[in-house]
């Protein structure tokens, strides 16, 4: 398909700068950004009406299939919610829970502009179905652990990585705690023969890092630096409780760390220091983490969330800039997870593309769009949702899933597993 879209706002997220204008897309890729201009040949004319056209948004980090525990157990510490809640679950699900639970998730990422997840899960070949079905992109992490995923993850790597243009896959572990120091030496030793970057959950609570010191005098960051987790890079996901050394060795190594606000706030495992990543250097985004544990995966919230918290000491001064995580979440995931052909919109990039309705009430009145989107966003305001070229949700309607018969087949799956 050859499309036109015209009569709109862009910001390609490479700077600030909005222009009107209009962009072309070819089968999958973006064959022209910039102002009006004559062309013919398309197969669909699509008139924005002044609405915004910007990069597709990015979870940097979830667990998609995790929908099946949303709002299941709530309001417990991290340790107790995953050992008596989650993991007895997780040890009944199936290849047709995770296929059916990632459809649910994939229906509230478009509905929040979202092209692609980094998904931290188990049975692949179930997401990857629901990926070619939905034309969702999934970045897998391994979350290889004491339980699994370490023995056979080389095979998985090169599995997913060969499986499509829409799916690929990275090297990982669940955490440092949940992995002894064998299986970490053994991850850390692939990430070298694949010259490959790593990526885990990392100092996610005040408990999981006085655990760790107490096992090898080190923080996470620090053990997991020594064994040579990040000689190609990678990056940590909710990064809460850093010491200088665990931030110098992010910026040394030029990581990426993941900020996971609602989840964090609702098992109180605390407020990372946003502020001073950025302030570091170092490169920054948001993910919502799994449905357990936030319970949305509205990702506005996360952004929103991600932005102000860090005022909560209340010093009288609000100091991060919203373009740094929207940019975070729009092109710099992309980029660290080796996808920069998803980063911005301009030519020669893949055609991952949002449609922000800027009549929305929450977009109005136009002082400062960036603001507007970082502050007062919400699902609300996503109008259309295109990934590689094809568009797969527009003004409230799925294109390529049917919600009625996912929202049967989650329904019916949950009575087994409860
Ligand atoms: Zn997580």
């Amino acid at each position: 398909m050859r499309y036109r879209f015209y009569n709109s706002k862009i910001l390609s997220m490479e700077d600030r700068n909005i222009i009107d204008g209009e962009i072309w897309v070819n089968g999958s890729e973006i064959e022209y950004v910039g102002k009006s201009k004559e062309g013919s040949g398309f197969d669909e004319e699509i008139d924005c009406e002044g609405n915004l056209l910007m990069p597709t948004l990015k979870n940097a980090h979830t667990h998609s299939a995790m929908t099946f525990s949303r709002s299941l157990a709530d309001n417990l510490p991290l340790d107790v919610w995953l050992n008596t809640k989650i993991f007895p679950m997780e040890a009944k699900l199936k290849d047709e829970h995770v296929y059916w639970f990632s459809k649910l998730a994939i229906l509230e990422y478009l509905k929040n502009g979202i092209s692609l997840a980094c998904d931290m899960y188990f049975f692949r070949d179930a997401s990857n179905r629901a990926s070619d079905e939905s034309g969702f992109r999934f970045c897998y992490i391994s979350g290889a652990n004491d339980y699994g995923g370490v023995d056979d993850l080389e095979e998985q790597y090169h599995i997913h990585n060969e499986y499509s243009d829409l799916v690929s896959m990275h090297l990982g572990c669940h955490a440092e705690y949940t992995t002894s120091k064998d299986n970490l030496m053994k991850i850390a030793a692939l990430a070298d023969k694949l010259k490959a970057p790593v990526f885990m959950h990392n100092s996610e609570t005040r408990k999981e890092v006085e655990g760790c010191i107490e096992r090898y005098g080190k923080t996470p960051t620090q053990i997991l630096d020594e064994l040579g987790m990040f000689n190609y890079g990678g990056g940590g996901y909710h990064c809460v409780h850093f010491d200088d050394k665990d931030y110098e060795i992010f910026k040394k190594r030029d990581m990426l760390a993941v900020f996971n606000p609602c989840s964090n706030l609702k098992l109180s495992s605390g407020i990372a220091d946003i502020k001073r990543f950025i302030d570091e250097g170092i490169s920054v985004s948001v993910g919502t983490d799994g449905a357990g544990s936030n319970n949305s995966l509205n990702i506005f919230r996360d952004l929103y969330l991600a932005c102000v918290l860090p005022n909560v000491r209340g010093e009288g001064e609000a100091n991060i800039d919203p373009f740094v995580l929207l940019k975070g979440l729009t092109s710099v995931v992309p980029k660290h997870m080796g996808l920069d052909k998803i980063c911005y919109l301009k030519e020669g990039q893949k055609a991952d593309i949002m449609m922000v309705d800027m009549t929305d009430p929450s977009m109005q009145p136009i002082n400062n769009i960036i603001e507007n989107i970082v502050f007062s966003g919400s699902p609300d305001i996503v109008k259309m949702t295109m990934i590689n070229g094809k568009i797969v949700y527009k003004d409230g309607e799925y294109l390529t899933l049917d919600k009625k018969e996912i929202y049967e087949r989650c329904n019916s799956l949950m009575q087994d597993l409860r």
